[in-house]
């Protein structure tokens, strides 16, 4: 695929957001990170010109990420671009932080930390819908309990689900930027190109 008129753009601001770069890079996109209001703008802008956009959430800890993005202005700018139909890929507390208790453009219910203590952090593999058998890391991971009407199941691991979107936004309990295989990455960036 060429990515060339596609625009990406990294919350950097706490958690495992190189690796979502250095995934993105390998599949030849160059990703902007974004640390403050200014970057964001500077992101937004660019984004009008004609190009496909989109925005990764990475893991981490949602409830210091929220804090940040409070602190910085952007919550609402973030909020009103992913309601606004920029594609959006969260990944662990990325995906927490699209639930309806934080940023609420997914229609969907998380359950934090959700695996306990003894499975704090695992690897699986399982089937994705559309991508197939994929390879799971969890980190402390969440998994969503309840998604709404417009949301698609991807994937369900032990009863719980795992992976879902809704329209453009893509979520995942798991880890895809810590392993080699690129398909989930690739899935949102063919969601970013999709008007
Ligand atoms: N436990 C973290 C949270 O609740 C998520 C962990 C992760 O992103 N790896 O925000």
């Amino acid at each position: 695929m060429d990515y060339s008129k596609t625009n990406v753009a990294v919350l950097a601001l706490q958690g495992a957001f190189l690796e979502h770069q250095q995934m993105l890079e390998t599949l030849g996109v160059r990703s902007r990170l974004i640390r403050n209001g200014q970057d964001w703008q500077d992101f937004v802008a660019q984004s009008r010109e004609g190009m496909a956009s989109g925005l990764v959430i990475p893991g981490g800890e949602s409830t210091a990420m929220m804090r940040i993005i409070r602190d910085l202005g952007l919550y609402e700018p973030i909020k009103e671009a992913i309601r606004g139909g920029m594609a959006v890929l969260g990944t662990c507390a990325g995906l927490i932080m699209l639930d309806d208790k934080h940023l609420g453009t997914m229609d969907i219910k998380v359950r934090r930390n959700a695996y306990g203590r003894q499975l704090g952090s695992f690897n699986a593999v399982h089937e994705v819908k559309g991508i197939g058998r994929f390879p799971m890391t969890f980190i402390r991971a969440p998994y969503i309990e309840s998604v709404g009407d417009g949301v698609e199941v991807l994937s369900v691991l032990d009863n719980h689900i795992v992976a879902a979107r809704q329209g453009k936004q893509l979520a995942c309990a798991f880890h895809p930027e810590l392993t080699a295989d690129t398909r989930f990455h690739e899935t949102f960036l063919s969601l970013c190109a999709t008007d």
